[in-house]
């Protein structure tokens, strides 16, 4: 498949899932009503919709660029612990990809995986945690074992979106270590992640917008 993402691209998959997450208002307020304190919808709805007023700006920006504004956006706009750990992610994957002219598949490892790194040195949280790092980093596995076993890029993508999926549902069953849920008496045992199902539609929404692109190449 071979697929390059551009800028370009990149914005036009933030203003896609931006409208994916604005349909979800209801099921991701009740998850956080449940485990938290309500807002994570209405924190990343607020980060998302800045990112996509912006997105002839990011379009026109370098990779690295275009990833550091997108982080600071979200570090900026979301009030919660999402906007300071998404800002942190997304920082360090710009860090890391500071001289990417696109987005490859190589380069999608470098991004996500360093968007796991940025987000577990700000929140000092590991997998297990039930947090939004556990959609993710099972997804940034999944491609490293792909990439390093030389799979068709098609089943990688596929495999990436299904292991964020899974992730996430396996938060329902995890004792909460770190964040809001973790004050609660039963740990939110039974209830899923809210940042763990953002995570998941982040992550799927930019495979299917590769597979996607990827096809035009
Ligand atoms: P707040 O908890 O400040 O209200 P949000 O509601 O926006 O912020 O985000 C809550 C989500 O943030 C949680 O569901 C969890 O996935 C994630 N989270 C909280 N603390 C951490 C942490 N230390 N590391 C990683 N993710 C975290
Ligand atoms: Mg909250």
């Amino acid at each position: 498949m071979g697929f390059k993402l551009t800028s370009k691209d990149y914005a036009d998959y933030l203003s896609r899932v931006t409208d994916f997450l604005a349909t979800k208002k209801d099921y991701i307020t009740d998850l956080d009503s449940a485990t938290g304190d309500g807002d994570h919808w209405a924190n990343m709805n607020q980060g998302f919709q800045k990112l996509k007023e912006k997105h002839d700006i990011l379009a026109s920006q370098s990779i690295p660029k275009m990833l550091l504004d997108t982080g600071m956006t979200l570090m900026s706009t979301i009030g919660g612990s999402s906007g300071v750990l998404y800002g942190s992610g997304y920082m360090s994957a710009s860090k890391a990809l500071n001289d990417a002219e696109y987005i490859d598949i190589d380069n999608l490892y470098v991004l996500l995986n360093n968007m796991l790194k940025g987000i577990m040195d700000r929140g000092d949280a590991v997998p297990g945690y039930k947090t939004m790092i556990d959609a993710l980093y099972p997804a940034v596995s999944v491609l490293k074992h792909d990439l390093d076993n030389h799979e068709d890029e098609i089943k990688t993508l596929n495999d990436v979106k299904q292991a964020a999926v899974d992730g996430a549902e396996k938060t329902r069953d995890m004792e909460s270590v770190k964040g809001r849920a973790s004050y609660q008496l039963n740990k939110g045992v039974g209830h899923l992640d809210p940042g763990a199902v953002t995570m998941s539609y982040l992550i799927v929404e930019l495979m299917d917008y590769t597979l996607e692109r990827g096809k035009q190449v």
